[in-house]
């Protein structure tokens, strides 16, 4: 008996692979996986995982907005419904795992929980959430938002490439399946890959989110005076790379210490680069994230006030834009809790992870309780084709995600 053909091989649902290869083939740009909010291939990607869904022995609804629902009515309307889900949508030249993972676990684990008879004490929906990477409009959780509050009018107002909106591309979708039923959300649960290293450098397959970490992007516009690189002397130069360099360095330099907090200086863009010019003008964005509101905003004013210090000293200009301040999400210690006890009967302990990465629980978790189970990956890899969890890991969190969903009682929440 070869190392392939061990029991424990045996018990990896080949489904788990096959579905995501599948998912991976339907896109919008080949030979790429590109899928976005209402498109074409997201349409594709929805027939494919409805009959899954309807194989699975779950009922299935898509809403105004694309969403797809399988749910396992408990027989009891009055009662709420715990959701558990992951999105379809990618962002471009994606992997076959960010968001498809979630929703196949979530109907391989319903699935389970059905063929197991147990009552649930509540209504439980997997949803396929149609937008999480909002590369179509340039925003994100359009589809968890759409289920959780039905989007405001300032979000129906974002329009595409081509001056489409929201509202209008929403209006237009003609669902193919019945609208779900009201409901009263009593949790959520989701399963996603880790996009990060921390599980693989710990030799684990599994963690648990205690939060969604918020997050602060700022545009740093900085303005010097353009010179001749030959003829002004060191001592007479007001330039803008120099000062957005030395701003650089300090972005990495506070952020190192502060416990928990990541600052990235992704983008930089002079205004007009040549070889023989001292730099006029520079823009340069920085991101910030952290688990804690108020640590996160405290770094950011520190950092703000410090950039502007050393901006005005090299007597150069400076304007500091905000154009996102996400707060950060909690995860539900409860929910954390029971999810991390059943993790700890599966493998030797159970990580507690911070996400810095969004996620469809952020929006979930305006309404609900939420908690988020977490799948190691290669390299720590996401957002590229060569993403990658492996089958056995996908398994035990579909073990996890069927024992959490079987357990599941309101009252221990509430
Ligand atoms: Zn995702």
């Amino acid at each position: 008996m070869g190392l392939f053909d061990l029991p424990g091989k045996l018990s990896v649902d080949p489904r788990i692979s096959s579905w995501l290869a599948e998912l991976g083939t339907i896109t919008d740009e080949p030979p790429g996986l590109t899928r976005t909010f209402l498109s074409p291939a997201l349409e594709r990607a929805k027939q494919l995982v409805a009959g899954w869904m309807h194989d699975a022995g779950l009922r299935v609804h898509e809403d105004q907005a694309g969403n797809l629902i399988g749910r396992l009515d408990c027989g009891n309307a009055a009662a709420g419904t715990l959701a558990c889900g992951s999105h379809l949508d990618s962002v471009r030249n994606a992997g076959n795992f960010d968001g498809p993972m979630g929703v196949v676990a979530g109907i391989l684990a319903a699935e389970r929980v059905r063929a197991s008879g147990a009552v649930l004490p509540c209504h439980l929906e997997i949803v396929a959430f149609a937008d999480e990477e909002g590369v179509r409009f340039q925003t994100t959780y359009l589809g968890s938002r759409y289920y959780v509050d039905h989007l405001g009018e300032a979000e129906r107002a974002f329009a595409d490439a081509a001056g489409i909106t929201v509202g209008a591309a929403i209006a237009a979708h003609v669902p193919n399946f019945p609208p779900p039923p009201a409901r009263h959300l009593i949790g959520y649960v989701e399963a996603h890959i880790e996009q990060g290293p921390i599980l693989e450098a710990e030799g684990l397959a599994l963690g648990v989110v205690t939060a969604i970490a918020g997050q602060t992007r700022a545009r740093i516009l900085v303005a010097g005076k353009a010179g001749h690189a030959g003829t002004t002397p060191m001592g007479m130069r007001r330039d803008a790379l120099t000062g957005a360099a030395e701003c650089v360095l300090l972005v990495e330099n506070m952020a190192r210490r502060v416990d928990g907090l990541v600052a990235t200086v992704g983008q930089l863009e002079m205004s007009t680069p040549a070889s023989n010019v001292i730099s006029g003008g520079v823009q340069f964005t920085i991101d910030i994230r952290h688990a804690e509101n108020a640590t996160r905003q405290r770094f950011s004013r520190e950092l703000f006030a410090e950039i502007e210090k050393r901006l005005h000293a090299r007597d150069l200009e400076v304007r500091i834009e905000i154009p996102l301040a996400a707060p950060a999400a909690k995860c539900a210690p409860k929910l954390c809790g029971q999810l991390a006890e059943i993790v700890e009967r599966h493998q030797v302990r159970c990580p507690r992870l911070v996400s810095g990465a969004g996620h469809d629980a952020v929006a979930l978790a305006e309404v609900t309780d939420v908690t988020m189970l977490f799948v190691r990956c290669r390299d720590g890899l996401s957002h590229h084709p060569d993403e990658f969890a492996s089958a056995e890991d996908i398994a035990l969190a579909v073990d996890v995600l069927a024992e959490f969903l079987t357990g599941f009682s309101s009252a221990a929440h509430g």
